[in-house]
């Protein structure tokens, strides 16, 4: 069963030159429902445009995104930001917290953002969030007050809170060192195992990217390699 379906995918920037300048070159790629796998590939390959892409936060300029059985191509603006609300999770390599926030309320955003003021049952699931990412002691301590590690795991229960099927990270552990990257990268996995939710994630860490089940190759625009790891 799959949780996103690319078909022929293609993304030109306008950027007013005789001749678009096409990055991604008809992309087909599916992602199942429990998939774990890395999205690598030289820089200025398409990676960080392709994610967006499958994040609904950009729109491609031909092609099909089908994500959970529903064809996005010519869906409206609310349609889909409703979509991505109930079905992505993000995480970027520099978080975005709100440092005005504490740490749960950070973890709550999302849902404050689709579905207005948390009930106790939302900020339940909050807490519980943030214990399974080791900081149930930290839940009203502001993001400045917290390693960078600690900052990236607030920002992955952060992307949970909304239960999403599809969990997508451009480069989660660039900024950490390489203890702090395992122990967030071994997060992702063990969600991945325990929630079910799909992750896709672009690394340039060939550490991590070969822990991964799967590793998708992206070169200029396209799909070079796409391979379960040993
Ligand atoms: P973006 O996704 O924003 O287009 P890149 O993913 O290409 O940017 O690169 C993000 C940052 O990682 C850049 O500062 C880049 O210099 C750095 N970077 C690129 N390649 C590597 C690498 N192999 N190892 C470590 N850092 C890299
Ligand atoms: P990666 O994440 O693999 O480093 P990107 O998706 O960031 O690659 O970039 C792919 C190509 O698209 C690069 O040539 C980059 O310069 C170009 N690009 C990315 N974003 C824009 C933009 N907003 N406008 C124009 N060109 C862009």
């Amino acid at each position: 069963s799959e949780v996103l379906r690319l078909e022929a995918l293609s993304k030109s920037y306008n950027i007013g030159l005789p001749n678009e300048a096409e990055v991604l070159h008809e992309i087909d790629l599916v992602i199942g429902r429990s998939d774990f796998a890395a999205l690598v590939g030289p820089s200025g390959s398409g990676k960080s445009t392709l994610l967006n892409l499958i994040g609904l936060l950009d729109t491609p300029s031909s092609g099909e995104l089908t994500l959970l059985g529903q064809a996005t191509s010519g869906m409206a603006d609310a349609g889909r930001t409703t979509l991505r609300g109930s079905s992505i999770g993000f995480v970027f390599q520099f978080h975005h917290l709100i440092q005005a926030f504490s740490a749960l309320d950070n973890v709550l955003m999302p849902l404050m953002l689709t579905r207005g003021k948390p009930d106790q049952a939302a900020i339940e699931r909050a807490r519980e969030l943030l214990a399974a990412v080791g900081l149930d002691t930290f839940a009203d301590t502001r993001p400045n007050r917290l390693s960078g590690g600690q900052q990236q795991r607030v920002a992955i229960a952060r992307a949970l809170i909304t239960e999403p099927a599809l969990l997508l990270a451009d480069e989660p552990t660039g900024n950490l060192d390489t203890r702090t990257a395992d122990e967030v990268f071994e997060l992702f996995r063990r969600f991945n195992r325990e929630r079910g939710c799909a992750v896709l994630l672009v690394t340039h860490d060939p550490r991590l990217s070969s822990t991964c089940d799967r590793t998708i190759n992206l070169v200029d625009g396209r799909i070079v390699s796409d391979a379960m790891n040993a």
